[in-house]
């Protein structure tokens, strides 16, 4: 790992840059195989899915169309309450379309749970997800989530897009931020 000042305020390294790049090729060959031959839109969840996005797309072997969407969740601080606003939508159209939301980490499912139905009701010709960390939280959502890169213990993660305080999203690694950081 890189030891940049910015690096050091990691605790501990869960993901390393290359094993986020070998894991996100894994999941580009199990989506080329699942959409052989169909169109599609991937759609990235900023800010956080960024990083995800621009990856995931490089290691697709194929066309894709990439749109965007921006959503706050109403609801105190570190967790969402399932209220969510658009902030910015997405510029396709998706009726007919096959629709692959890209997001970085899962908590409790809410925001992307709200996101399926909102997608949903526009008529896609399909609707799945794509995320890279997901977390113990999520599995008691009812929210199918087709590829996930790894399931990881309940604790907060930066590095890779996921920020605190906006901060951190721009680390090539993913981990645990050190006590000294919080106060
Ligand atoms: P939920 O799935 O609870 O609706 O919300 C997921 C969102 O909460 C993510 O897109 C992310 O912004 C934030 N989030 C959840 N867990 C973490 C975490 O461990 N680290 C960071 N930085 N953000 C998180
Ligand atoms: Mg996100
Ligand atoms: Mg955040």
């Amino acid at each position: 790992m890189d030891a940049s000042h910015v690096e050091s305020d990691l605790v501990n390294v869960l993901f390393t840059e290359e094993q986020i790049q070998a894991k996100l090729a894994e999941m580009a060959r199990k989506i080329e195989a699942d959409y052989e031959g169909e169109d599609l839109l991937v759609v990235g969840v900023l800010k956080g899915a960024v990083m995800v996005m621009a990856d995931l797309s490089r290691a697709l072997n194929r066309h894709v169309e990439m749109d965007w969407m921006a959503v706050s969740s109403y609801g105190s601080g570190t967790k969402s309450s399932g209220v969510v606003r658009i902030m910015k939508d997405l510029d396709a159209d998706i009726s007919g379309r096959n629709v692959l939301i890209v997001d970085e980490i899962i908590d409790t499912g809410l925001t992307l749970s709200w996101l399926v139905t909102n997608l949903t009701s526009r008529r896609p010709k399909s609707v799945e997800i794509a995320t890279l960390l997901r977390k113990p939280d999520a599995l008691a959502m009812p929210v199918d989530v087709k590829y996930v890169g790894w399931d990881i213990p309940n604790e907060f993660v930066v590095g890779y897009g996921l920020d605190y305080q906006e901060k951190y999203r721009n680390l090539r690694d993913i981990g645990t931020l050190a006590p000294h950081v919080y106060s």
